[in-house]
């Protein structure tokens, strides 16, 4: 049986989530049986070093054993109650403790949820309507967010989606990342009226764009000047580039931050935290109401421990930094042995080469990437046992789980990949 084309036939384009698909790079994607550590498994019995680790949350790799051992701990306990518990209380202090700026939190089960929920508190506690994104950010499949939007949108070149309302639609503003005039005058010309500005710190869904420096400290003081809640979305970056997420790494504090992927070690979950006046607005104790049967799920929350736990082992950050730079450094030099001036852009473990030239701080620069030519290399990569994100327009990532051998793989792959094209 061809699991593929019999999926086709049962689940919308044989996926539950499109970026899954080959949309952007052609050919039909591995059906993963099974992963371990840096590894993933297809069902046609092929192995592949893994630099998606299913789109950033498992930093640790796969099937992490001291997670593993949590989640299954848990099973045995029960897998939902509706009530709270013990491990809600651990997760939520840790979770307190790591990120700079939350001093409440929230769980949820996906980012999407996350970013909704924020949105909507943001509203209420401005008793405003509209909301400032960015041009390629992404940040979830809700109504007012799916508006010129990153991630698979980009992938599929549809950056907003039909079915939102032109009503919700018109609330969202869009300002250019990079770009603190942008966000200026849309605050000027909406002076009272903008209740959040939303914000990916590093633009992970539209390949990989840092802030300028000074940018987020920019982005804070224009809130400020007009009393506008400042959302930092960390679903990727949150645990990633460092125990903190960007806020910590960059020093400039949000009032509210949401959260996902690594949180759930793997399983679904999202968060949303932040001030202690903002967030004691969400019901029961105050008006906002928000609610979820999976919230706060046993298995969710163990293996968030376990995997919040092992991050802030000393050293595990700057172990993954070291690891990172034998790769990205190796890709560096190869793009300049190959006499290639392709925009790189990396940030600790995460790092994206954009197939177009000069410098990409912007979503114009990285448009101009040549997406025939990244789908070429990706099946040079795939081809050599390398599995990246199947779109020039996500990020790459390294876990702790990748060996030196596998960089040094990585790395060789990356030559003749770039070669052959
Ligand atoms: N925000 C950002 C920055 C993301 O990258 C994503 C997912 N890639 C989301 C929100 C949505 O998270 P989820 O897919 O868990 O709904």
């Amino acid at each position: 049986m061809n699991i593929f084309e019999e999926s086709k036939k049962f689940i919308p384009g044989g996926v539950n989530s499109p970026v899954r698909a080959y949309g952007s790079v052609g050919g039909d994607p591995v059906i993963v049986k099974s992963a371990k550590g840096s590894k993933i498994y297809s069902e046609d019995g092929k192995e592949y070093i893994d630099y998606v680790g299913s789109w950033g949350p498992m930093i640790t790799g796969h099937a992490d054993d001291d997670i593993i051992s949590e989640v299954k701990r848990a099973a045995d306990m029960g897998t939902s109650f509706g009530a709270p518990t013990k491990a809600e209380l651990d997760i939520a202090k840790m979770i307190c403790d790591m990120v700079p700026s939350v001093e409440m939190v929230r769980l949820v089960s996906s980012g999407t949820e996350a970013l909704m929920s924020a949105i909507r508190l943001a509203r209420a506690y401005t008793k405003r309507d509209k909301i400032i994104k960015f041009e390629g950010c992404y940040h979830g499949h809700s109504d007012s967010l799916l508006v010129k939007s990153g991630s698979g949108l980009l992938t599929f070149n549809q950056p907003s989606s039909p079915g939102v309302p032109e009503d919700f639609a018109k609330h969202t503003l869009i300002a250019q990342f990079n770009d603190i005039e942008s966000v200026k005058s849309l605050i000027a010309d909406n002076k009272g009226q903008i209740a959040c500005l939303l914000v990916e710190p590093v633009a992970g869904n539209m390949g990989l764009v840092l802030p300028k420096e000074g940018f987020l400290a920019d982005l804070r003081k224009a809130c400020d000047s007009d009393g506008i809640v400042l959302l930092f979305d960390e679903v990727i970056t949150g645990f990633r580039i460092a125990k903190g997420g960007s806020q910590a790494y960059y020093d400039v504090m949000p009032d509210i931050t949401t959260m996902g992927k690594i949180i759930g070690g793997g399983l679904p979950v999202g968060a949303f935290g932040g001030k202690r006046e903002i967030m004691q607005m969400m019901s029961p104790v105050g008006p906002v109401y928000q609610a979820g049967t999976l919230s706060g799920n046993p298995l969710a929350t163990a293996a968030g421990i376990a995997m919040l736990k092992k991050l802030s082992q000393p050293d595990f950050y700057k172990n993954l930094k070291a690891k990172s730079d034998i790769l990205y450094d190796a890709m560096a030099e190869n793009c300049k042995k190959l006499g290639l001036n392709y925009a790189y852009n990396r940030v600790e473990s995460m790092a994206c080469l954009f197939f177009t030239e000069g410098k990409v701080e912007s979503f114009q620069d990285a448009m101009k990437s040549d997406t025939k030519k990244y789908a070429k290399f990706f099946h040079e990569m795939l081809n050599r046992g390398i599995n990246l994100a199947p779109s020039q327009f996500e990020a790459m990532f390294v876990s702790s789980a990748h060996s030196e051998e596998d960089l040094e793989k990585t790395a060789k792959a990356h030559y003749e990949s770039l070669k052959a094209l």
